[in-house]
């Protein structure tokens, strides 16, 4: 018999926890310790995470900007536009404010959050740990993240012996992270069914649903903003390029990302279309596209941002300048860390959680629609390295057909 997909798994454990709630609401403690298990899984693997991810990021972006110009044409670009796609999504989620009066009965699990009310100079002083380990053990993400960028650039500085050995290390240790974390999500629809089970039968499931909805709509108007606005006016006005044309030309890895939900697993067919569709040279491709499916996610980093927002705004939570900063910097760091296969940028979103101390049960808030996101988030992601190619192509004087 085939296997039922992951995504309708997930659909089916929700099913099940609505109406698991509803029927037996005060008997959740029988289920509940599955959704315990789950984010206790998850908690586990931030710190790993977090220090493979972002060690073996910078790393290979090092590695790519002592490639010289093009290198660092590339790096700009994949930072600039992430930058871009975090700030529509901030904009968007502020002005739409998703999560906002929708009682979820969660505002009182929280007492202080973690940086709140802290200067931008408390938060400066404490991304400098003054002990690398206690900071892990006390989950300090900005620290880590911080010795985690340190690490990885300076891996680029050092002997080539040590470097090649140090890169391989981490993007080895990077897959193994990974293979669990993969293993973890097998548990997901599991995982759901206690989390969502214990929600419906504290609140209203219909409240939740509408909050979910509108959050649906903030990522897809986020999203769809980026990619018709933001990235064709870079490629019009930067590249000399036409949109449309180049739309055209990566028709069909957009709609690989949409259906396998994997920058990584698209790759191929990127290559295939930007080399002879959109006529981008080899010698560009073959550089940025590879680096652009795992480093460069615009789609990613604009998710990660509304989902943290979302999940603050639900649990009842104002976020001040400082947080918000805090948001946008480990959205970029989280998208640049987060690997090119299905639903790695929702594990990523308890690093950011982590970072402004909002609890990671926020995360089982937002599952149910992760699915889908993730296919738009993806195809996003491969649009946003798609132009990336002809761009920089074009600033090295290639006449492309676009
Ligand atoms: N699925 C995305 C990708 O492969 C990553 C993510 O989960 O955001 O690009």
């Amino acid at each position: 018999m085939r296997k039922l997909a992951l995504h309708w798994q997930i659909l089916i454990g929700l099913v099940l926890a609505v109406i698991y709630g509803l029927i037996f609401p005060g008997h959740v403690e029988y289920v509940g310790w599955m959704g315990d298990l789950f984010l206790r899984a998850l908690k586990m693997m931030i710190v790993p995470l977090i220090l493979t991810s972002i060690i073996s990021g910078v790393a290979n972006i090092g590695s790519a900007k002592s490639l010289g110009r093009l290198g660092s044409k590339t790096f700009l670009y994949y930072v600039v536009t992430s930058t871009f796609a975090i700030l529509a999504g901030l904009f968007f989620v502020n002005l739409i404010q998703p999560g906002v009066g929708a009682d979820l009965g969660l505002a009182k699990m929280v007492e202080g959050v973690g940086t709140e009310g802290k200067s931008f100079k408390d938060v400066l002083y404490n991304i400098i740990p003054t002990n690398i380990f206690e900071a892990f053990s006390s989950q300090k993400m900005l620290s880590i993240i911080f010795f985690s960028i340190m690490f990885g650039y300076f891996i680029t500085k050092i002997e080539n012996k040590h470097k090649s050995f140090l890169t391989d290390l981490f993007n080895s240790g990077f897959e193994v992270v990974m293979k669990i974390t993969l293993f973890i999500i097998k548990f997901t629809p599991l995982g759901i069914f206690g989390l969502v089970a214990v929600k419906v039968a504290e609140n209203s499931s219909l409240e939740v649903a509408g909050a979910l909805l509108k959050y649906f709509g903030t990522v897809l108007l986020s999203l769809a903003f980026h990619a018709f606005v933001t990235l064709p006016l870079i490629l019009k006005f930067v590249g000399k390029a036409s949109p449309v044309k180049h739309l055209r030309a990566v028709s069909i890895p957009l709609f690989t990302a949409f259906s396998t939900s994997s920058s990584s697993a698209t790759l191929p067919l990127t290559m295939e279309a930007v080399e002879d569709k959109s006529g981008v040279s080899n010698k560009i491709t073959s550089f940025t596209l590879p680096l652009g499916a795992t480093v460069n996610m615009d789609g990613t980093a604009l998710y990660e941002c509304v989902a943290a927002m979302f999940i603050a705004q639900a649990y009842g939570i104002e976020l001040t300048f400082v947080q918000q900063t805090i948001i946008v910097i480990t959205a970029l760091l989280a998208s640049i860390g987060a690997a090119g296969i299905p639903m790695a940028g929702l594990f990523m979103i308890s690093i950011i959680l982590t970072a402004i101390g909002l609890p990671l049960e926020g995360v089982g808030l937002i599952l149910a629609v992760d699915r889908p996101l993730d296919m738009c988030r993806t195809a996003i992601n491969v649009w946003s390295d798609s132009c990336g190619a002809v761009v920089i192509a074009k600033s090295e004087g290639e006449q492309t057909l676009v």
